[in-house]
């Protein structure tokens, strides 16, 4: 008799495999509202390759493979992996696509999408937690990410036009400079609504005239899209 484990048994034992699970599990139980039952194939692979538990803090590192949202200081967080795997997704992004991301914290967004698409352009407005996410980046190879510290809400009109923007902090209404840095037919995903309570996560896309339909895809919650950094701290 073998003493090997089986596939199934690794799996289960694999805390990578549990988390897949757990967003697999949570897609199809919210599919009625996003429309997205389960992983693509390439969003589920990079999922499970990119390392979460090296863009948290140590204190979290234990929480790294659960499908939670976890602390990165600065009142900032990492968000919970089944919204990073359904943003990633609703953003229908390709090998070539050049992607914007507003708000790139620990950076952990913007590795997963670096894997799925040409080039990504992260706008982090806490230095610190920029520095830090370069930091993570080069350590782990993810050579077609730039970040720059600033306001998000400005885009970053030197890279534009964008085939997709992300903005993964709450705002009332899309950013203008946001709709007119992306293509036309390009995708915009962003938790709309009112920065201390829940917002809704929306799917856009911008016309030939340049003009953005709005798709309500699922109640969420996130911290806001701020004008300043908050106050510091570890
Ligand atoms: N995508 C991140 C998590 C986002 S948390 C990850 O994968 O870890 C939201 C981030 O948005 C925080 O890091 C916060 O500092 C940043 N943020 C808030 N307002 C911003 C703004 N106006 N411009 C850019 N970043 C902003």
């Amino acid at each position: 008799m073998s003493t090997e484990p089986s596939a199934s048994a690794r799996r289960r034992d694999d805390p990578r495999d549990a988390l897949i699970a757990a967003i697999e599990a949570q897609l199809a139980a919210t599919a009625g509202f996003t429309g997205c039952a389960r992983l693509s194939l390439p969003v589920r692979e990079t999922l499970r390759t990119v390392p979460r538990e090296a863009f948290v803090p140590a204190s979290e590192r234990k929480w790294a493979h659960a499908n939670r949202a976890l602390t990165i200081g600065y009142r900032q967080t990492i968000s919970q992996p089944f919204i990073v795997a359904l943003m990633t997704e609703l953003l229908g992004v390709g090998p070539t696509d050049r992607v914007l991301e507003i708000g790139t914290g620990s950076g952990y967004q913007a590795a997963v999408l670096s894997r799925l698409v040409g080039a990504v352009f992260g706008v982090e407005l806490v230095p610190e937690l920029a520095a830090r996410a370069r930091q993570t980046l080069d350590a782990l190879g993810y050579t077609n990410v730039a970040v720059r510290v600033g306001d998000g809400a400005a885009g970053w009109s030197e890279h534009a036009p964008f085939d997709a923007v992300i903005v993964t902090a709450a705002a009332p209404a899309v950013p203008p400079a946001l709709v007119r840095q992306l293509k036309p037919g390009g995708r915009l995903v962003a938790p709309l609504g009112p920065a201390h309570d829940r917002q809704m996560l929306c799917r856009c896309v911008k016309d030939a005239r340049g003009a953005l339909t709005v798709e309500r895809i699922l109640p969420v919650a996130f911290v806001p899209l701020r004008s300043n950094p908050p106050p510091r701290e570890g």
